[in-house]
């Protein structure tokens, strides 16, 4: 049975994520950016935490972790990569590892690019992956530590899931990806439909995270290093991924 997935929004912008097992009462919560909001919607719903699974070490992703365990002793997993600055962990994983919450598999993958350690957790049963500031709607994480190779690469690899795949990514910067995305792909209605439907979700205050993958790859620019109006546009045809998604982030960082 496929997880119920909870979004809560958290400090000024941040996601973070319960996946819920209805039968058996296991609750993960994916990164914990503040205790607060997370600790009202276990207690609104009953529900205590078995997992927390951490994505990267950034401090809007953990800083909330000790005033959660105080009221839920949960096990903490995050990259053996990472494991000498994320707080303490209980469980060390690694790319291609799987290991079982309620029974169903998750899946680690190795995102690397906006901090070398990113992992991402994919729960293929239920159709979802925790990309946290890989990934991210209509956007990418900016590249702090890793290089537009290595984040091409985790892209990509997150591109390769199913298209019904709910990206739950870590911010919501959806807004102002949408006026930068315009800016390199002009010419793509399925992201001129985007930007409405983003633009009516925030006007009344709903969140544009999770999205799903499919959308994402028809819509969003880091994804679209092979699209050939975007070559054009950027005056890069026949030019590597690489170098076209180099210059997608580059002007992104510069907007
Ligand atoms: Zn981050
Ligand atoms: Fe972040």
């Amino acid at each position: 049975m496929p997880l119920e997935i909870v979004t809560i929004p958290c400090l000024s912008d941040n996601y973070a994520f319960l996946a819920h097992d209805a039968q058996s009462g296991a609750t993960a919560l994916i990164d914990a950016p503040e205790a607060g909001p997370i600790l009202a919607e276990l207690e609104a719903r009953g529900w205590a935490l078995s997992h927390v699974l951490l994505t990267h070490h950034h401090w809007d992703h953990v800083d909330g972790l000790p005033g959660i365990l105080e009221k839920h002793p949960a096990k903490v997993i995050g990259a053996a990569a990472d494991a000498h600055r994320l707080p303490p962990l209980d469980q060390q994983v690694s790319d291609g590892e799987n290991f079982e919450i309620a029974g169903e598999p998750v899946q680690v993958m190795d995102v690397s690019g906006h901090t070398l350690g990113h992992v991402a957790y994919y729960i293929p049963q239920s159709a979802a992956v925790f990309t946290a500031d890989s990934l991210m709607a209509l956007g990418c994480g900016r590249l702090f530590e890793g290089t537009p190779e290595q984040m091409w690469r985790s892209l990509s690899k997150l591109a390769a899931l199913p298209d019904d795949t709910l990206v739950c990514s870590g911010h919501e910067y959806t807004q102002s990806n949408a006026k930068f995305a315009v800016t390199v792909d002009p010419t793509n209605t399925a992201l001129q439909q985007r930007v409405v439907d983003i633009d009516r979700a925030r006007a009344s205050g709903q969140p544009t995270v999770p999205s799903k993958l499919g959308l994402e790859k028809a819509t969003n620019p880091f994804l679209r290093a092979e699209d050939p109006a975007i070559l054009a546009h950027l005056g890069m045809e026949g030019a590597d991924p690489v170098a076209v998604f180099a210059e997608i982030r580059g002007r992104k960082d510069n907007f």
